[in-house]
């Protein structure tokens, strides 16, 4: 872990903030102060914690300790109510994240800026790396490479800076959390899950508000369904066989179809649960009648729902979208078959921030 990320107590978690307050003679109760602080209060600077003796708030500081959240360098407003904030880490490494307000703010329709306090429910998009390896041939973050991992400590960070930035009050607002942002989360597992489990025992979030999506990283998925706290599993299928996969998601030839439907037959679903597919539309390339057939077999005994997606365009991408006809026509198949399908519409698409967009364009 480099040292500058050592020396931010965000994320942190009970048990390290103990062996902390240990080390300086104070009470077990300290820990406790500094994980409120922390987590459920989101308080930045420990001189805003009062409750902390100024002599450990010191010495804490006297060791490199504070509590720094990363900063909103820009954000972008959409005029769906979306809003893409670029948050800048301690190195100066940006990451990009998402908040999708829903109702009244979210969906105006007409083109108005969507009010801030008017929205019912909200899911915030976080990244997981600075960048991705995975080089899927339709999604822009994929040509930046991949820079390096987030910390737990930047991944919850960016949740709260976001929380802070929309004044929300979790107690009495409903926020999501989807773990689809930049970068692979099952290629950073450590720091993701333990980003989950500050969310869950921390700041207040229910793993059931919050999902993960993932490429296709087989040994991580089994692993992940051994996780007893856990988000919900969303998939990123994009293809009906294996000759389609390989060639749009790359990683396919490490783990093929034939690996990522049994590790998704075999995830033990709780009560009621499902696992989300996302499907991304490439026009003619994965969206034919036949194809949706293929799926359709794919999917079979699997409790699950399917997400589609038509392709969000960008530069540099050599797929087409396609005309929603085709796209009703896919769903309409997988629905008739028995699967639940739904189309995902776009979310801040005029300001880059819609699935596979996010590459810190800065205009
Ligand atoms: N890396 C993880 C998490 C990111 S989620 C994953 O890929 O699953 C991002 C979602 O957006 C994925 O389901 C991906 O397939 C989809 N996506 C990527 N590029 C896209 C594009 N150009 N248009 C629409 N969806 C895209
Ligand atoms: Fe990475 Fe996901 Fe983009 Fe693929 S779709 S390159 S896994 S962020």
């Amino acid at each position: 872990m480099p040292e500058l990320l050592q020396e931010g107590l965000l994320g942190l978690d009970y048990q390290e903030l103990s062996v902390i307050a240990q080390k300086h003679g104070q009470p077990e109760y300290r820990a406790r102060q500094l994980f409120d602080a922390l987590y459920p209060q989101r308080l930045a600077g420990l001189d805003s914690i009062s409750t902390l003796p100024k002599e450990f708030r010191a010495a804490l500081k006297e060791e490199g300790f504070e509590i720094r959240h990363p900063r909103i360098e820009k954000s972008f407003q959409s005029v769906d109510g979306t809003v893409r904030y670029l948050i800048a880490m301690a190195d100066g490494e940006t990451v990009e994240t998402v908040w999708m307000p829903e109702g009244d703010g979210g969906e105006t329709g007409d083109g108005t800026e969507a009010g801030d306090s008017d929205w019912h429910r909200a899911t915030i998009c976080v990244s997981s790396q600075v960048g991705c390896a995975v080089n899927c041939q339709f999604c822009l973050t994929a040509f930046m490479g991949v820079k390096r991992n987030l910390s737990a400590g930047e991944i919850v960070g960016q949740v709260i800076a976001v929380l802070n930035d929309r004044h929300v009050d979790l107690e009495r607002q409903r926020v999501n959390i989807v773990f689809m942002g930049m970068g692979e989360p099952f290629l950073n597992y450590p720091q993701f899950m333990k980003a989950v489990r500050l969310l869950v025992d921390g700041v207040g979030f229910p793993e059931s508000r919050m999902t993960v999506s993932t490429s296709g990283i087989v040994p991580r998925i089994h692993d992940f369904g051994a996780e007893p706290v856990r988000p919900k599993l969303a998939i990123s299928l994009n293809a009906s066989n294996d000759e389609v996969r390989s060639r749009i998601m790359p990683i396919n030839k490490k783990w093929n179809l034939e690996m990522l439907m049994q590790a998704a037959r075999d995830f033990p679903l709780r009560n009621r649960e499902r696992i989300t597919f996302e499907y991304v539309l490439l026009d003619t390339v994965n969206d034919s009648a036949a194809h949706a057939r293929e799926v359709i077999e794919l999917l079979r005994g699997i409790r699950c729902k399917v997400n589609l997606i038509a392709l969000n365009p960008g530069p540099g991408i050599q797929f087409g979208t396609p005309t929603e006809q085709r796209v009703q026509i896919f769903k309409d198949l997988l629905v008739k078959a028995g699967i639940p399908a739904f189309v995902r519409r776009p979310r801040g698409r005029d300001i880059y921030a819609a699935c596979g967009q996010l590459k810190r364009t800065v205009a």
